[in-house]
């Protein structure tokens, strides 16, 4: 049983969440379960509580409880639940940390009922319980505690950077080529990932393009986000916005990380009430124009083997770019072939919402992947390419699992590798 004052808490955080658009959610859902089979985790498992309304009815049961006449005279006929119901903050803990994110059940609800923003209250009340993920807050500790003590990894960083460089200069036969960090006036900030994978393509790219950039020393990846709590959230995306501002960049250019590009696009702005002073522009859509524009070339047909392309749902239905990296593709192969359904009806993977980086969901997360492993097979693509690392290291396990015979890419490494010199 919480302590009351712990419930007080719980009670005045759903308060400060009930605003119009989550009024609207909650009253206006039809109860006709058309989000049921859009969502990959109750198509999988069949269970009941992962279906989208439900989730939400949880909520629901909390409002009805505090905030609605009815449910107050007649709880029980109203199902209003305390807000210190052990079961229902056990299933609240479970469907919530437990959804990617990917908003399929948005796409479909003839609502447009947002599960990802209802669940973002459940996050808020969790927090105040303190029953948040404790792997999301321990790595969103951490993100913050580098941020503080930058200096400390900055030696470690740049010799790991120098001993990279001779791999750009030999691959685009440039012995001037270099990953520049900490340039003043730098036309564009990349923020990467942590570890090479995600530096070395995009330097080659940038090089190549002999694009004026420098390479950010904070990693895109925001756990905050993932585990719900905008003040830490905002306390890792303000390292970059710091960075960029320090350095007088032009443009941000974030990796190919989903969530990432949606924090600095579109979140931080609603976390400040301030626009970045900077373009925020993901990977994707820069490797994209600089095709367009001629600043890079590729090699048409490198080889014969099917090329296939997997939506991130950050990247696609919740980030907009769905032409950018067909267009990439169509470049270099003409032996593209779409998954079906692809674009605004693409199937999660099942490894969004930060739930790759939760060693508890592993087991969950591959067996709900299932109908993402399928959708590949039936392509007998060799390769599959995604411009998001959450994504990605999902492919990874489900490649294992299902036994795809596939190689799984990022964007930037498949351009990398098929690049004119
Ligand atoms: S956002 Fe995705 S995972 Fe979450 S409930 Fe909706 S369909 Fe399911
Ligand atoms: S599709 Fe929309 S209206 Fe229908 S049950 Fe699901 S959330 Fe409610």
């Amino acid at each position: 049983m919480l302590d009351i004052e712990k419930k007080e808490l719980m009670i005045q955080t759903l308060k400060n969440k009930v605003n119009k658009q989550l009024l609207y959610y909650l009253d206006v859902c039809a109860r006709c379960a058309i989000c049921r089979d859009a969502c990959h985790q109750y198509k999988v498992t069949r269970d009941p509580k992962y279906i989208p309304a439900y989730r939400a009815e949880l909520i629901r049961r909390l409002y009805k409880k505090y905030f609605s006449v009815l449910g107050k005279l007649f709880p029980k006929i109203y199902e209003a639940k305390d807000i210190d119901d052990e079961f229902l903050l056990s299933e609240l803990y479970q469907v919530t940390y437990a959804c990617t994110g990917c908003r399929r059940c948005m796409y479909y609800c003839p609502f447009s009922i947002d599960t990802l923003h209802i669940l973002s209250v459940a996050k808020a009340i969790l927090l105040s319980a303190g029953m948040e993920n404790q792997i999301l807050r321990e790595l969103s500790d951490a993100a913050i505690m580098k941020g503080e003590n930058i200096e400390l990894f900055k030696d470690i960083f740049v010799t790991m950077l120098k001993e990279s460089e001779p791999e750009i200069r030999e691959k685009i036969k440039d012995k001037n080529a270099q990953i520049p960090i900490d340039k003043k006036n730098a036309d564009v900030l990349y923020v990467a990932l942590s570890g090479m994978h995600s530096i070395l393509p995009a330097a080659i790219i940038f090089d190549k393009a002999k694009i004026n950039w420098t390479l950010s020393m904070f990693e895109a990846a925001n756990y905050g986000y993932f585990l719900g709590d905008s003040q830490k959230a905002k306390t890792i995306a303000d390292r970059i916005v710091s960075e960029a501002k320090r350095l007088n960049v032009k443009e941000v250019i974030i990796t190919e990380c989903g969530h990432a590009y949606r924090v600095m696009n579109f979140f931080y702005e609603a976390w400040t009430g301030q626009k970045p002073p900077f373009k925020v522009s993901a990977l994707i859509d820069s490797i994209s124009r600089y095709i367009k524009d001629g600043l890079i070339e590729v090699n048409k047909n490198p080889s014969s083997e099917i090329v296939t392309y997997h939506d991130p749902c950050q990247v696609g239905r919740n980030g907009g770019f769905f032409e950018e990296p067909r267009y990439v593709i169509n470049a270099i192969t003409d032996n593209f072939r779409e998954l079906t359904p692809n674009r605004t009806k693409s199937w999660c993977c099942g490894g969004g919402g930060g739930l790759v980086a939760i060693p508890e969901m592993d087991e969950f997360r591959i067996k709900t992947g299932e109908i993402k492993a399928n959708q590949i097979k039936e392509t007998e693509a060799r390769i599959i390419i995604s411009p998001c690392e959450n994504c990605r290291l999902q492919l990874d396990s489900l490649n294992e699992k299902y036994g795809m015979d596939i190689k799984v890419k990022s964007m930037m490494e498949f351009v990398a590798e098929n690049l004119k010199v």
